[in-house]
């Protein structure tokens, strides 16, 4: 079993559950961490394939809590294959898929047959998220016991909200005693009314019509008094508003059982990316004047909730990052803002995006890779997200500070719904090891195609 044992030498090893930051190597056999050794091996042990990490950080794969497949109903867009290999480029050894598929992760034989379909066709590990409702309708709960005894990891409708309040109360007392998350897309129908980006100088200018930021704010208000109600556990996912970052530090101040999310998306872009100049704001508006790849759902944001999103991650009111990865077909975006699919197809660039965060000093690297793994780890209540002897051997290898230019063509995606085609990202996935096996090497592809 030669290519099951490994020691990855000389890299930077971060793992901030065991609170490691040094440089070491990593031992790894029978797709297990073996060993992390205090002083760096002078020597490869028999067996071993050595994989050199000098210069490169060595941390935990990744978790992403939110993660849109698309398997089954809509495989042109996505499929368990090529979602788990853009998860794999993307340093992400474990994703979250999202219950809005066709049929809908609402019962057990759905979650059966796509936990089956995994188990064959996923390079990284899927974790289901069974859906709150019957086909996300919000009118039935669904059979969350029969869901949680098939292994989802939690409950949301995402992508749409649970409207009634006392279907999301009853929703968060069953969570309470299933022990897993109720994830519920925050949004309230009445007040979007057709709005496709967020209101502000942006939108008027486009003519588009807008979202207010109250939108989300007053059903993450309602979704935590409802919490404190029933003891349940409530997960916000895509937080995107300054006032929504209030709620959730308030509500935290007074020992609330809520977490929270943010996607790459929303800690770096600003509604001015609708323009499609990559933020710069036009001298004159066109008639083209947009980029329908900027249509997400929260829309992006007004810089000052840029900002507030940055303070939260940096000061623990929001728990971790995850992706949305919410990838669409060229059909999708090839048309008016208003007919646009909301999503933006995010596990590729994540690692990059989130590392602007470093790069301009608004978080340590250890507090960012804790927002990729121990910290979802902790929300899934799952021994991962560490590199800890025993622990499975999910290791990503990661360039800080290589540059790169997006190119939406090299995905391993089947879509190409990105907002940063031809943007530089400073920060790489350099390698991803899920289960002590490569399942994505930057460096043998380059070698392949130069
Ligand atoms: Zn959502």
């Amino acid at each position: 079993m030669v290519q099951n044992k490994k020691v990855i030498t000389n890299g930077r090893v971060i793992d901030p559950a065991q609170g490691l930051d040094r440089v070491a190597d990593v031992l790894v056999a029978d797709g297990k961490i073996a060993e992390i050794t205090d002083a760096p091996l002078t020597e490869v042990p028999d067996g071993y394939e050595a994989i050199d990490a000098s210069g490169l950080v060595v941390t935990p794969g990744f978790i992403d809590l939110h993660t849109h497949l698309r398997d089954p109903g809509y495989e042109w867009k996505e499929t368990i294959g090529s979602g788990t290999e853009a998860a794999a480029r993307g340093g992400f050894t474990t994703v979250s898929a999202m219950p809005n598929t066709d049929p809908c992760q609402d019962n057990a034989a759905v979650v059966d047959d796509v936990t089956r379909r995994a188990a064959r066709d996923a390079v990284v590990r899927v974790l289901l998220i069974g859906a709150i409702t019957k086909g996300r309708k919000g009118k039935t709960l669904s059979p969350m016991g029969e869901l949680a005894d098939a292994g989802v990891i939690g409950f949301s409708d995402d992508g749409d909200p649970v409207s009634d309040s006392n279907m999301m109360r009853q929703a968060l007392s069953y969570s309470s005693s299933l022990g897993l998350p109720i994830i519920n897309h925050a949004e309230v129908h009445s007040l979007v009314r057709g709005g496709v980006m967020n209101e502000g100088p942006v939108a008027t200018r486009l003519g588009l019509p807008p979202v207010p930021a109250s939108a989300e704010s007053v059903m993450i208000a309602r979704d935590i008094e409802l919490a404190m109600l029933t003891g349940g556990r409530l997960h916000v996912p895509h937080v995107s508003t300054a006032a929504s970052v209030d709620l959730i530090r308030a509500a935290k101040q007074r020992g609330r059982n809520v977490t929270a999310e943010v996607t790459p998306h929303h800690l770096t872009l600003t509604d001015s990316w609708v323009y499609g100049l990559r933020g710069e704001v036009p001298d004159v508006v066109t008639a083209v004047a947009y980029d329908t790849n900027t249509k997400v759902n929260p829309p992006l944001r007004s810089a000052e909730d840029v900002a507030a999103l940055r303070a939260a991650v940096a000061d623990g009111t929001i728990d971790i990052v995850a992706t949305d990865h919410a990838p669409h077909a060229a059909t999708d975006e090839v048309c008016t803002y208003d007919e646009a699919a909301h999503g933006i197809n995010a596990l590729e660039t994540a690692f990059g995006q989130v590392m602007q965060l470093v790069h301009e000093g608004v978080l340590s690297l250890n507090d960012l890779i804790a927002l990729l793994t121990s910290r979802p780890a902790a929300i899934l209540g799952r021994k991962s997200g560490t590199l800890a002897a025993g622990s499975e051997a999910d290791i990503v290898l990661l360039d800080p500070d290589a540059e790169w230019m997006v190119s939406p063509n090299d995905f391993a995606s089947l879509s190409r719904n990105t907002p940063l085609a031809g943007a530089t990202l400073r920060g790489r996935v350099v390698q991803t090891i899920y289960g002590g096996l490569s399942v994505w090497d930057s460096r043998s592809v380059a070698a392949v195609t130069s």
